[in-house]
C-alpha cells in the first residue's frame, strides 16, 4: 500500500508589485494588504515570502538584489525546458488555473499556484521526474530556498537516477552525403506539394502559388561554375512565403537527396520555420531527423563547461543556475540556451551570473579530447546538419561558415534567405574587422590561459595541444614563441590601465593612442557630445602618436602571426605523419585546432591590415574609424574598425558564387529604393548569369485595415509632451501598443514618466533597456496580454510578429534618421546622392515598422508618427492605399478611438482570417 502524500506545508506570505502598487497576501491567499514601498522591502528582508519573477518585482520596487521563493524557479525545476510567459497571468495558464484579472488579485493567487506545483510532484504522470531527486539534493547542498518544501515531497527513486551526463544521447557519424542529383522541378508538383503544406481544404490563394513557382527557379541546374540561380522576390505581408518557398525545398531536396539552408535574420522567423516545417513531417521522429536548427556555437551549452560548473568551478548563486541548467539538458531538444528551449527568463532570474560561462563563446573546445565530446550538443547540430533536408540558421552563421571554410562536407549549395533586407547588413557586420581591447583580450587568453588562478578548465594553446608539444619539438618551439608574443596582447584590467594612461604592452599602448586622439578631436569639434553614447573618429584624421603606435602594435602582431602559422603547419605535417598515438580522436581534435588556428591567423592579418593604413593612402574598398565605446557614460571597449565599403562583394565572393542557387526574399526586399537598388544590396551585381527578379503584392486590404497618422503638435526635443502623448495614445488604444525609439535615453525617459499612470488604469507597460529580460521574453510577456505595450528601438522594428488584438498601434517617436556615424558618410558620399540614399534607409526603417501592425487579414492597425517634420517625399515607404493624415494629437486620439470601436464591430462579423502562413482559417 502506497503510503498517502505528505501534507502542503504551510506557505509563506505572497509578494507581488506593478507601476500600478504593492501587494502582500497571507499564505492562504485570504486575505490581502497594500504596502508601501519601504514596508515591502522589509518584509521581502525578513523570511522569504513567495513572488514570481523577482527581477521584474526587484525593477519595479526600484530594489535591483530582491530575492525570495521565485514561482518561476519551481516551475524550471519541476518543468525543465517548458515554455511559460514569466508572469502571473502566464504561470497561472501554463497550470491551467484561471488568471488574475487585475494586478491586485496576483498576490492572493499565488500561494494556490505554490500549492499546486508542490503537489504536481505527488502526479504519478510528472514527466520529468527522473533526475529531480539528484538534482534537489544538490541544490538543498547550495541552500536552494525551494529545497526545503520539496524536500520530503521527492522522495529518494528506487533504482538509482542516471546523472546527466550517461542520460544524454550520443550522436552518430554521418556518412559522407553524395552531392545532390541535378533535377528540375516540375511546376505541377511544387503546387501540389503546397496544397499538402497548406492543408487539405485550404484555399488556393494565387500570390502564393505565383511566389512557389517563382522560388522553385532557384533550385534549378546552375548554368556552369561560379554562376548561381538568383531569384529575387519581395512578396508582400500574408502572401505565405514561407510555405511558398517550403514547397520546392522540401521536394526539391527529396528529389535531389541534398540540404536547403534556410537562413533567416530573427528568432521570431525561426521560431515560425520551426512551426511550418512539422507541416511536411508526420512525427517528431521524422521531424528530427530532416530539420535542424543550427545556430552559431555560442549559442549552445557546452557540457564541458557546465561540468566545470557543477564540480565547484561557480560559487552563490551561479552554482544553483548551473544545476537548472543540468536538469535543463537532460530533457533540451537542442541545448540550444539562447532562443531554443530553455525559458529566456532562465537566466535572468540568476541575473545572468554564469550564462555565458556555460558556453563555448572563447573558442576553446577541445573537440575529440573531450569526455563529452560524443554527447555535445554542438557536434550533433553539426552532424545531423549534414543529413537534413532542411537547415534552419542565420544569415551571419551561414556567412562565417562560408567564411571560415567550415561545413566542408556539407558546404549550402541552396540557400535561402529569408527577411532578404538584412542581408547587407549581416554581410556588413560577418566581413568587418575590428580590432578592439574586448577582442584582443579573448585572443590573448585563448593562446596562453586564464591569468589568474582560478578553479575552471580555461587553458591556453600549451594544455590544448600538449600531446603535440611532447612529439614534436617545432611545434612545442612555436606554441612557446605565440605564449610569449601572445604578452604584448591586452591583458586583464586593460581598460583601467588604458584610461590611467599606464598601458602595458604594445597594444594597450595603440588603444591609449586611439583613446586620446579621440577625445582630443571631438573636444576640438565642441566638446564631448553625449557622454552616453560612443565617440567615433575617421581615421583619415590620424597624427604622429597614432602612426608610431599603430606601426609598433602591427610589429608585435606580426611577431604573434609567424608563430601561429608556423604551429598550424605543423599539425598539418602532425596528421599526415600519422604517430601512432594519433588515434581518431587526436586526430579530430587536431583538425579543430587547424580550423581555429586558421580563423585567428586570418584575424591577425585583418588586424595588421588595418594598422598598417594608419598614416597611410587609405584602401579605397574599406571605411576605417577609431572608437571609444560608452554606454550610460562608461566606457566599455576601444579600438579600430574596418568595414567594406560595399559588403556584397564579400559576400558575392564567399557566399552567392560557390552556390547553385539562392533565394533572396522578404516582405520589404524594394522598399525605399527601386528594384536595381535591391539587387545591388544582395550582391547580385558582383555575379556573373541570370538573376530574376519576382514581385507579388499583399492581399491584404490596407486601405480598410490600417491608416498612418502624422501627429504635428508635438514640438521636437518636448520630452513631455512626447511621454505625455505615448501615454494618451496607449490608454485610449487600451494597451496593445509598440512604441519604437531610436535612441534609448528617450525610451528611459518617457517609460519613467508614464509607467505609472498606465499600469493605474491596469495597463502594463514593458519596456527594453529597462525591463531585466531580452527582447524574445518581453515580445512574449507583450504578446500574452492584450492590455499590455511594449517600448523598444531597433531590434522590435523587424524582429517581432505579433498577429491580432495585442498589437493594435504602432507609435513612433519620430523620423528614423540614421544616427551620425564615419560609415554611413562614406557610404552616403560613395552612392553620389547622400539625400537619396539616407531617405531609402529611413523609408525601409518605416516600411520595416509599418510592417508589424497587420499580419493577418482581420487584423486592425494605426501607425502614428510623433513628428511634424516627416518629410512627404518619404510616404511612399508605407502600402499604397494605405490613407496618410497629418492631424494634431487630439484628432489622432479621437481616430484611434474610432477605429477601436468599428475594429471590433468588424471582428464580430469576421468569418475567416488570412494568417501569415497564408491559409484561410475559419473563425
Ligand atoms: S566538444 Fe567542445 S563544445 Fe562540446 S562539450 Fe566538449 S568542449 Fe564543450
Amino acid at each position: 500500500m502506497s503510503s498517502p502524500p505528505p501534507p502542503l506545508p504551510n506557505l509563506p506570505s505572497a509578494l507581488h508589485a506593478s507601476h500600478a502598487g504593492i501587494w502582500l497576501a497571507d499564505g492562504r491567499g485570504s486575505e490581502t494588504v497594500t504596502l508601501a514601498r519601504g514596508e515591502a522591502l522589509a518584509r521581502a528582508s525578513g523570511s522569504p515570502l513567495l513572488m514570481v519573477n523577482a527581477p521584474l518585482l526587484g525593477s519595479r520596487l526600484g530594489y535591483a538584489d530582491l530575492s525570495g521563493l521565485d514561482l518561476l524557479e519551481l516551475f524550471a525545476f519541476l518543468f525543465p525546458a517548458q515554455f511559460v510567459i514569466p508572469t502571473v497571468a502566464g504561470l497561472a495558464r501554463a497550470l491551467d488555473i484561471a488568471p488574475p484579472e487585475s494586478d491586485a488579485q496576483c498576490a492572493a493567487l499565488l500561494p494556490r499556484l505554490a500549492a499546486t506545483m508542490l503537489e504536481w510532484t505527488q502526479r504519478p504522470d510528472w514527466a520529468e521526474r527522473e533526475g529531480a531527486w539528484t538534482s534537489l539534493t544538490q541544490l538543498e547542498r547550495l541552500r536552494w530556498s525551494w529545497a526545503p518544501l520539496l524536500r520530503g515531497r521527492i522522495t529518494t527513486p528506487a533504482t538509482a537516477e542516471r546523472w546527466l551526463f550517461s542520460r544524454l544521447q550520443q550522436w552518430e557519424e554521418q556518412p559522407p552525403r553524395p552531392q545532390p542529383s541535378p533535377v528540375s522541378l516540375k511546376d505541377a508538383e511544387v503546387f501540389a506539394r503546397l496544397g499538402t503544406l497548406t492543408g487539405a481544404g485550404a484555399e488556393t490563394r494565387d500570390g502564393q502559388r505565383d511566389f512557389a513557382g517563382a522560388a522553385a527557379n532557384s533550385f534549378a541546374p546552375r548554368l556552369g561554375k561560379d554562376m548561381p540561380n538568383m531569384v529575387l522576390a519581395q512578396a508582400g505581408t500574408g502572401i505565405g512565403k514561407t510555405l511558398g518557398y517550403l514547397a520546392p525545398a522540401t521536394l526539391w531536396a527529396e528529389q535531389s537527396g541534398g540540404t536547403v539552408w534556410i537562413s533567416t535574420y530573427t528568432k521570431a522567423l525561426q521560431r515560425q520555420l520551426d512551426r511550418e516545417t512539422r507541416r511536411h513531417y508526420p512525427n517528431d521522429e521524422a521531424f528530427r531527423k530532416h530539420v535542424v536548427i543550427r545556430k552559431g556555437r555560442e549559442n549552445y551549452l557546452c557540457l564541458l563547461n557546465l561540468e566545470d560548473a557543477l564540480q565547484g568551478g561557480f560559487a552563490g548563486r551561479a552554482a544553483v543556475f548551473a544545476q537548472f541548467v543540468a536538469r535543463w539538458a537532460a530533457y533540451s531538444r537542442d541545448g540550444d540556451m539562447v532562443g531554443g528551449d530553455m525559458p529566456g527568463w532562465l537566466p535572468a532570474l540568476f541575473r545572468r551570473a554564469g550564462a555565458t560561462a556555460l558556453t563555448d563563446r572563447r573558442g576553446e573546445c577541445i573537440y575529440a579530447g573531450c569526455p563529452h565530446f560524443r554527447t555535445c550538443f554542438i557536434e550533433r547540430a553539426t552532424r545531423m546538419s549534414q543529413g537534413a533536408d532542411i537547415v534552419i540558421a542565420n544569415h551571419a552563421l551561414v556567412m562565417i561558415n562560408a567564411a571560415r571554410g567550415r561545413e566542408v562536407q556539407g558546404a549550402p549549395t541552396r540557400i535561402i534567405f529569408d527577411e532578404g533586407h538584412h542581408l547587407f547588413d549581416a554581410a556588413d557586420s560577418t566581413f568587418a574587422a575590428a580590432l578592439t581591447g574586448r577582442e584582443a583580450i579573448e585572443l590573448r587568453r585563448w593562446v596562453i590561459g586564464p591569468e589568474t588562478e582560478r578553479k575552471g578548465r580555461r587553458r591556453g594553446l600549451a594544455a590544448r595541444l600538449s600531446d603535440v608539444a611532447s612529439y614534436d619539438d617545432e611545434g612545442a618551439d612555436a606554441i612557446e614563441d605565440a605564449r610569449e608574443a601572445a604578452r604584448a596582447l591586452p591583458g586583464d584590467e586593460w581598460l583601467r590601465r588604458v584610461q590611467e594612461h599606464e598601458p602595458a604592452g604594445s597594444l594597450e599602448r595603440i588603444l591609449a593612442t586611439v583613446r586620446e586622439t579621440v577625445y582630443a578631436q571631438a573636444e576640438r569639434a565642441g566638446g564631448e557630445a553625449d557622454p552616453g553614447y560612443g565617440l567615433e573618429l575617421d581615421l583619415a584624421i590620424a597624427d604622429g602618436p597614432l602612426i608610431e603606435a599603430a606601426t609598433q602594435a602591427a610589429r608585435a602582431l606580426e611577431a604573434l602571426l609567424a608563430p601561429l602559422q608556423k604551429l598550424g603547419k605543423r599539425l598539418v605535417a602532425v596528421i599526415e605523419l600519422a604517430p601512432d598515438w594519433l588515434d581518431s580522436a587526436a586526430r579530430a581534435r587536431i583538425d579543430g585546432a587547424i580550423s581555429a588556428l586558421g580563423w585567428r591567423t586570418d584575424l591577425l592579418m585583418n588586424w595588421i591590415a588595418l594598422l598598417l593604413r594608419v598614416g597611410n593612402a587609405p584602401d579605397p574598398r574599406f571605411v576605417d574609424w577609431l572608437t571609444v565605446d560608452r554606454a550610460e557614460g562608461r566606457e566599455y571597449d576601444i579600438g579600430l574598425h574596418r568595414h567594406w565599403l560595399d559588403p556584397t562583394k564579400p559576400l558575392a565572393d564567399v557566399v552567392l558564387r560557390p552556390a547553385h542557387g539562392v533565394l533572396v526574399t522578404s516582405a520589404t526586399l524594394r522598399s525605399g529604393g527601386d528594384t536595381e537598388t535591391a539587387m545591388q544590396r544582395s550582391g547580385v551585381h558582383h555575379l556573373e548569369g541570370n538573376s530574376r527578379w519576382f514581385e507579388v503584392m499583399s492581399p491584404f486590404d490596407y486601405a480598410r485595415q490600417s491608416e498612418v497618422l502624422i501627429v504635428t503638435d508635438i514640438k521636437r526635443g518636448d520630452m513631455a509632451a512626447l511621454a505625455g502623448a505615448y501615454a494618451r495614445l496607449i490608454e485610449t488604444a487600451g494597451g496593445g501598443t509598440l512604441g519604437l525609439f531610436t535612441a534609448i535615453r528617450r525610451l528611459r525617459t518617457v517609460q519613467a514618466r508614464i509607467a505609472d499612470r498606465l499600469a493605474r488604469a491596469g495597463l502594463p507597460l514593458y519596456a527594453q533597456h529597462v525591463d531585466p529580460f531580452d527582447p524574445s521574453t518581453l515580445i512574449d510577456m507583450f504578446r500574452d496580454d492584450p492590455r499590455a505595450s511594449l517600448l523598444g528601438t531597433d531590434a522590435l522594428r523587424d524582429g517581432i510578429d505579433v498577429p491580432g488584438e495585442s498589437l493594435r498601434l504602432v507609435v513612433m517617436e519620430g523620423v528614423p534618421w540614421s544616427k551620425p556615424s564615419v560609415l554611413g558618410a562614406a557610404r552616403r558620399a560613395a552612392s553620389g546622392s547622400p539625400t537619396a540614399y539616407e531617405d531609402r534607409l529611413v523609408r525601409a526603417r518605416l516600411a520595416q515598422a509599418f510592417g508589424r501592425l497587420i499580419r493577418r487579414s482581420d487584423d486592425q492597425g494605426q501607425f502614428v508618427i510623433l513628428s511634424a517634420a516627416m518629410p512627404s517625399r518619404l510616404l511612399d515607404a508605407f502600402p499604397a492605399d494605405v490613407p496618410i493624415s497629418r492631424v494634431t494629437l487630439e484628432e489622432a486620439i479621437a481616430r484611434v478611438r474610432s477605429r477601436l470601436g468599428s475594429a471590433a464591430k468588424m471582428r464580430q462579423g469576421a468569418v475567416e482570417t488570412l494568417d501569415e502562413s497564408g491559409i484561410v482559417t475559419p473563425e
